[in-house]
């Protein structure tokens, strides 16, 4: 078998055209243009790419930036008056404060003061908290970048085995409960698990978001599996991710390369997100 690759970059390019054309009609219609604010703190050169990269994903679909730089020394007091002064804004729909910040700031503290309504990394508690229950919130954007690839290639997720490798507030956790949602029969897998590869070769639905590059190989893969890959490990041969796609590709149904995988997702449903909240803040 030789697994379909999943044209991640292709179908987050259909999402950001998509959510273009609603913002378009949107304010069209005398909405207010949706906002998003990024909180960059210090000057790590990838973070300032990454925020880049961003501002312009909102300037392309109609979404004003606001673009927040603080310097390395910054306090911790002085984030948080300015992510509260954000939290009140009502030009902003969304706030986003790029992780890591610098070692003297509490990371996990400031993310907890973001307004859970502009909560566009989904990952305040109360966000978590909605997800857990299944209530309407934001959600993580690489989560739901991951559950718009399953959609869009028709991968059936009722009643599927989905295993998790990875169990972080960014990415393991949430999509395990967005596939649990979707009524997959979801494990969770870390690196405390016993036997990795016997528990991912029962898997119908693979995850991988693990950061160790070529963990997953072709003993860890079903036969016509779908194998998501999040990985995205810097090495000398560039960006690879957790999974050996050469090995996996001759065995699963369908796999995500990196890059062009589930990476191009996540810009494009941290836009879908911040227009959504800019739906819900205007009461639509
Ligand atoms: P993380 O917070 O470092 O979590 C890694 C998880 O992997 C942990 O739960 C850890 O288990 C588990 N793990 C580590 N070694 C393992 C092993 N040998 N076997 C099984 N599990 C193991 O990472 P993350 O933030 O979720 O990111 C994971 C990867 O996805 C990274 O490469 C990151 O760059 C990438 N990523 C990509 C995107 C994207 O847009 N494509 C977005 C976010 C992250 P324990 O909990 O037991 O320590």
């Amino acid at each position: 078998m030789s697994a379909k690759i999943i044209d991640g970059k292709a179908i987050a390019q259909k999402q950001r055209a998509q959510i273009a054309e609603e913002i378009k009609q949107f304010v069209g219609g005398g909405g207010r243009q949706p906002g998003l604010a990024t909180v960059l703190v210090g000057d790590d050169p990838a973070s300032a790419i990454y925020v880049g990269g961003k501002q312009r994903a909102c300037d392309e679909v109609g979404i004003k930036g606001f673009d927040y730089r603080l310097p390395n020394d910054v306090g911790q007091t002085e984030v948080e008056s300015l992510l509260a002064k954000l939290g009140e804004d009502t030009n902003i729909d969304g706030i986003l404060l790029q992780l890591p910040v610098p070692a003297h700031l509490d990371g996990l503290a400031l993310t907890t003061l973001i307004n859970p309504n502009k909560d566009v990394d989904g990952l305040t508690p109360i966000s978590a908290g909605r997800l857990l229950q299944g209530l309407p919130g934001l959600v993580p954007c690489t989560p739901r970048g991951i559950m718009v690839l399953l959609r869009e290639c028709d991968v059936p997720l009722a009643g599927a085995h989905a295993v998790v490798v990875g169990r972080s507030n960014l990415v393991g956790k949430p999509v395990a409960q967005l596939l649990l949602a979707e009524n997959a029969t979801v494990t969770m897998c870390h690196s405390r698990t016993q036997d990795l590869a016997n528990v991912c070769a029962q898997a119908d639905v693979l995850v991988a978001a693990v950061g160790v590059p070529g963990l997953i190989g072709a003993e860890h893969v079903k036969v016509g599996a779908t194998v998501i890959d999040v990985g995205m490990n810097r090495g000398e041969e560039g960006i690879v991710g957790d999974v050996d796609f050469d090995a996996v590709s001759k065995l699963a149904s369908a796999i995500t390369p990196v890059p062009g995988g589930v990476g191009p997702m996540t810009i494009a449903m941290l836009l879908r997100n911040t227009f959504e909240a800019a739906t819900k803040a205007n009461n639509l």
